[in-house]
């Protein structure tokens, strides 16, 4: 089995989520007392939060570089890192590192190809709906027209992953208008939702929604596990 190297804390809330998540899959795998081969670098999110809102990329390229390169130290096979929104810097951190990274756009935007989608709703912070980081990719690679709530909404959305869902705080009404901006999304023509932020999937699941959701927390989650696994 591969060692998983984790760049996790953004925030820890969702982290728990990979951890967990990782090794169920690997105990269902593999049976027994199996459980997945890990080494966690969870950063303090408060200055992360701070630097991302000052729009400073690089010195948050600079603290990611820097997990990375301790985790390859450290002894891991290759990477994930737990949220979305740090994506904007997989670049330089596949420059920095020779381990690869396994990009949560691309676990997301496989298994939409897979299920036949061609137009996704996308939710997350407002980094990932509105910058060209995560949506081109998955325009590019994936061949998906990806759709994004309006100005209010997509507001609405990224205040309560800063403002709640990364301090654990859970709210009915946060989980209604999640809903509300699901169902707008369907009927703009999104035949699926992604969940683009790894803590949304502690807020709404599939039990609470006919539109079908992609949880980029599981699914980075199992793309992981079948990497750890195989060969
Ligand atoms: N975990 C979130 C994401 O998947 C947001 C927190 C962050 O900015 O990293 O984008």
């Amino acid at each position: 089995m591969k060692t998983i190297g984790l760049i996790g804390g953004m925030s820890w809330e969702s982290t728990v989520s990979y951890y967990r998540a990782l090794n169920e899959q690997v105990k269902a795998a593999l049976g027994g007392l199996h459980s997945a081969q890990i080494v966690l670098y969870s950063v303090d999110f408060e200055p992360i939060e701070k630097l991302q809102h000052a729009g400073d990329w690089p010195a948050l390229a600079e603290h990611l570089v820097d997990a990375a390169k301790s985790l390859e130290a450290a002894g891991a096979n290759g990477l994930l890192i737990c949220t979305n929104t740090m994506h904007k810097v997989a670049p330089e951190i596949e420059r920095s590192v020779a381990l690869p990274l396994l990009h949560i756009a691309d676990a997301t935007g496989e298994v939409l190809v897979r299920d036949g989608v061609k137009t996704v709703g996308l939710l997350g912070t407002a980094f990932t709906m509105e910058q060209a980081f995560y949506k081109d990719r998955l325009a590019e690679r994936f061949g998906l027209n990806v759709l994004v709530p309006g100005d209010a909404d997509r507001r609405r959305v990224h205040d309560i992953i800063y403002q709640e869902l990364c301090l654990g705080i859970l709210r009915p009404e946060s989980r209604e208008a999640y809903l509300n901006i699901v169902n707008e999304l369907a009927q703009a023509g999104a035949e699926a939702v992604i969940l683009g932020c790894t803590e949304i999937g502690l807020l709404i699941n599939q039990q609470d929604t006919e539109v079908p959701l992609y949880d980029t927390t599981a699914l980075h989650a199992t793309k992981a596990v079948e990497w750890a696994l195989e060969g």
